[in-house]
């Protein structure tokens, strides 16, 4: 992959394509987290003497139409007040290509309104690959995805490299799976098995101890023959998670489960929380987080690893009454020597919410695509950078 450290840019179109895709709420940023991983990308290219083009996306619109909610106006306004520099944000930029001059950044309107986009329609990445001479793909969240963004204007645009935030976001994963310290803990957690089964497995061939949580947690919970009661498990994959924890035994890598939960009759903030021992809950109970041994356990645990990787609550930590098993792992990892890697839309949402994002020592960016990555999925957004 070339970087855009190494490659001259001066007097040059960068057309740059960042994962700006942040929480808005009535017209503000709730989050800005992506936009501030991206800030030196930007000043890297000014920096080198160019002129930079933004494209990114924001939300699921509805593709080609234009709809306000999904507009990136707030995201252009964030920028203009961090860069300092007025960053207008180009609407018609396939009718009307912006001229844009060296020192200047533009954004160009949500790619997801344009029509072909998600389906990668060669004749709209070549539209986007004409508004630049150089493409810097910088948006580790949305490499997973062949878009025309993402994937096809690389392929018809002349010089493609990755910017710096993809670069440390790669090395980062590569290190972690390749030479991670021992012993390694991987803590996956959230709602369904089925959304990360394939990081399960590849996750059992490479650490020491795996913690299953939340509504995964479940599914594991009954394979090994405990009632559930109501909570959210995926009964359809409890011969996947037995032979799951039988490949890990075999592997040597300790599983481990909730001793005590918390359970309730209904899935509400209102809901009467009780703690009970992994054996007697019952037919009307949900487990919503795990209880307070369980807790103390996933904390001496966490103490004793070199190398942590979190993705996923073990518990629905958005509801205050289910949120200590979350935050009690949370400041584990805050307190631990060992290197932790973190990611998900939900974990960094915990992770906010505890206010530990200093004391975690890597926070990707990606979601989906740190899962894929981890999978050892081709990323189709990477594989254009090395082919090219
Ligand atoms: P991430 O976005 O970090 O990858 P997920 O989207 O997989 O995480 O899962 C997060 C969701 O899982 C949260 O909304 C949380 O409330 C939910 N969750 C955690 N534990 C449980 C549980 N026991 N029952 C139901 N939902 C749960
Ligand atoms: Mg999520």
């Amino acid at each position: 992959m070339r970087r855009l450290q190494d490659i001259d840019v001066k007097d040059k179109r960068v057309l740059m394509r960042l994962d700006l895709n942040v929480p808005v709420q009535d017209g503000k940023i709730t989050s800005d987290a992506r936009i501030q991983a991206a800030l030196p990308t930007i000043q890297m290219a000014l920096e080198k003497g160019a002129a930079v083009i933004i494209m990114a996306h924001l939300g699921r619109p509805q593709e080609g139409k234009y709809d306000e909610i999904f507009s990136l106006a707030s995201v252009a306004k964030y920028l203009s007040e961090a860069l300092d520099q007025d960053v207008p944000l180009v609407k018609d930029y396939l009718e009307n290509p912006p001229d844009v001059a060296i020192g200047e950044v533009v954004l160009l309107e949500n790619v997801r309104f344009n029509e072909g986009e998600k389906k990668n329609d060669p004749e709209l990445a070549k539209r986007y690959a004409q508004l630049g001479d150089i493409f810097v793909s910088d948006g580790f969240g949305v490499v997973h995805r062949a878009h025309a963004s993402t994937h096809g204007v690389a392929q018809y645009i002349k010089i493609a490299c990755a910017g710096p935030l993809l670069v440390r976001e790669v090395a980062m994963l590569k290190q972690i799976l390749l030479a991670p310290k021992k012993p390694m803990l991987a803590i996956i957690g959230g709602a369904k098995v089925s959304s990360k089964l394939m990081v399960l497995k590849a996750l059992i061939e490479k650490v020491n101890v795996l913690i299953p949580g939340g509504g995964i947690a479940n599914t594991f919970i009954a394979a090994e023959g405990y009632n559930v009661g109501n909570s959210l498990y995926e009964p359809d994959l409890i011969n996947e998670a037995r032979a799951m924890l039988e490949h890990a035994k075999m592997r040597g890598v300790n599983v481990i489960l909730p001793v005590d939960v918390v359970v309730a009759d209904e899935f509400s903030v209102e809901a009467k929380a009780m703690v009970k021992t992994i054996e007697d809950v019952a037919d009307n109970e949900i487990i919503l987080d795990v209880g307070p041994q369980t807790a103390d356990m996933f904390a001496r645990i966490i103490h004793d690893m070199q190398t942590i990787v979190w993705n996923g609550p073990v518990g629905v930590f958005e509801m205050a009454p289910f949120a200590a098993g979350t935050k009690s792992m949370a400041q584990a990892i805050a307190n631990t020597k060992g290197f932790s890697f973190a990611g998900g839309g939900d974990t960094i949402a915990a992770i906010s919410q505890f206010g530990i994002e200093d004391k975690v020592s890597y926070i990707s960016t990606g979601g989906g695509s740190m899962l894929e990555y981890i999978e050892g999925k081709t990323l189709p957004g990477l594989a254009v950078l090395e082919e090219k």
